[in-house]
């Protein structure tokens, strides 16, 4: 009889893993976002194929890879000066295994292909380690909210939806938001579906207004759900927020209500910032003042300096993490931390990282932190808060029913301390122990490719 030793388990698991990302590369050109993404994720399964070969005789690698669907469509809309502007809209359908496709709307001009698919394929991770039975999806547009008027912002999201709302229901797809996706967008998104369909399915988008179905605790839940995260690494170590000095990046919702939980837990939030630049406030940010810059009077983070005099505001926003802090929360956007800012961070004594934002630190950055002892909250598992607490808001819709404030918070914080609690012993099952990149990658994995197993090959 011939005995396969783990060694050699381990090498076939690796060459496969390898031909897969090659064939993603080759068969995805030019999507680098996409190609990163992937890789990520791969790499940290690899002791999963080696210890469970099934998952390659299912082709499970090959099937995940590639989306269920993608929608690309034209958007047309007229401004306020009477001229026709065209803009692209996407939506992946990525993987419906454990439940309808759910993921955010991005409306920025960076906006394409690959970083649609970059962003639809971590929901699908993500999106089963909240335990919540909701598949993988994203969508968005290369439209640019900045300085458009509240009318230009509703003919763009009415023309958005009249295309939109042949893919999506409350049972097949349920959109959210993303960078320039909020409850104003989603407001005015649902009214046009809701014109379209003739009828109130509530469940089809989530980020609603509270008043026409919306949950209560869905604006903070990603921000607060990164910190109790974050919270639950510094207590394994026996820190806390409690007097610490923490930088966000960013200054929108998920940024915000980062700063607000730290705040309550006794931290002080020294910086933030938006794509122009930060401000670095020694006394600690002045969450009213960003919020009403940011949230109601729609103005750039320099504002915020007119203010607060004492506090000062530097051009471009990459420097922000040259400032000396004990947790930094990246909550602005992709690749924002890269190798250099992750040294400048360490060198600096950063005890924690906690991804607000999707794949905001570069691989490059994750090994500086993994190599220097870095506790390090990667985004899956991290800003997982916003799409629990939108399950929960379809929950909610589909019970005709709503649950309080603090009932909803309870059960954001429950989540993210049973992710946090998966991420760590899949870790440690799989040899890793306390890396909860690979911790959350492998939770988030099986349980969709073994509901892909049990249905077959479709
Ligand atoms: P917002 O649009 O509310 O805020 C985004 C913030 O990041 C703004 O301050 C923005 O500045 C800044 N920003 C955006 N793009 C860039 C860029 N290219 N360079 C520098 N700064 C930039 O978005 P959210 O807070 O909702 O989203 C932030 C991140 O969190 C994204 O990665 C998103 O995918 C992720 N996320 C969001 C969830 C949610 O529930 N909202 C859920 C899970 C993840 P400016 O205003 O100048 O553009």
């Amino acid at each position: 009889m011939i005995t396969v030793t783990p060694e050699q388990d381990l090498a076939a698991a690796t060459q496969y893993v390898q031909s897969v990302y090659e064939s993603v590369v080759k068969r995805n050109p030019h999507e680098s976002e996409f190609h990163q993404a992937i890789k990520e994720i791969l790499d940290s399964l690899v002791p999963v194929f080696a210890k469970h070969p099934k998952y390659m005789q299912h082709s499970i690698l090959e099937r995940i890879v590639e989306p269920e669907r993608v929608v690309s469509f034209r958007v047309p809309w007229v401004d306020d000066a009477g001229k026709v502007q065209v803009n692209r809209g996407f939506r992946v359908q990525f993987n419906s295994a454990i439940g309808p496709y759910k993921g955010g709307l991005r409306f920025h001009p960076s906006v394409n292909a690959s970083i649609i698919k970059f962003l639809g394929f971590e929901q699908i991770f993500k999106n089963s380690l909240t335990g919540q039975p909701i598949g993988g999806g994203k969508g968005g547009s290369d439209f640019d909210p900045k300085g458009k008027s509240d009318n230009e912002i509703m003919r763009f999201t009415q023309s958005f939806m009249t295309e939109l709302f042949k893919y999506i229901g409350p049972d097949e797809d349920v959109p959210a938001g993303d960078i320039g996706v909020g409850g104003r967008e989603i407001g005015y998104m649902f009214g046009q579906y809701r014109r379209i369909r003739g009828g109130h399915e509530a469940g089809v988008l989530t980020g609603k207004g509270v008043i026409f179905g919306g949950s209560l605790t869905r604006t903070e839940a990603t921000g607060y759900g990164c910190v109790y995260f974050v919270n639950e690494m510094l207590k394994f170590k026996g820190l806390s927020f409690e007097g610490s000095t923490v930088v966000v990046s960013g200054s929108g919702n998920v940024a915000i209500y980062a700063i607000e939980k730290a705040h309550q837990l006794g931290a002080k939030v020294v910086a933030c910032s938006d794509s122009g630049g930060y401000v670095y406030d020694a006394n600690g940010i002045n969450l009213a003042t960003v919020k009403r810059l940011k949230e109601v009077e729609r103005k750039r983070i320099r504002e915020y300096v007119n203010e607060h005099p004492h506090a000062i505001y530097i051009e471009g926003f990459e420097g922000i993490w040259t400032i000396p802090c004990d947790i930094a929360l990246p909550c602005a956007t992709q690749n924002e931390i890269n190798e250099n800012a992750a040294r400048i961070l360490v060198a600096n004594g950063v005890k924690a990282i906690g991804e607000g934002a999707n794949m905001p630190s570069t691989l490059e950055a994750i090994e500086v932190f993994h190599d220097n002892h870095v506790l390090f909250g990667p985004a899956k598992a991290a800003n997982a808060g916003g799409v629990a607490v939108s399950a929960l808001e379809m929950a909610q819709n589909s019970m005709r029913l709503n649950w309080t404030f603090e009932e909803v918070d309870a059960k954001l914080h429950s989540i993210m301390k049973n992710i946090y609690q998966n991420a760590v012993l899949a870790a440690e099952e799989y040899g890793y122990s306390g890396n909860l990149v690979v911790g959350a990658n492998i939770a988030g994995f099986t349980r969709v490719a073994d509901a892909m197993i049990a249905q077959g090959v479709v």
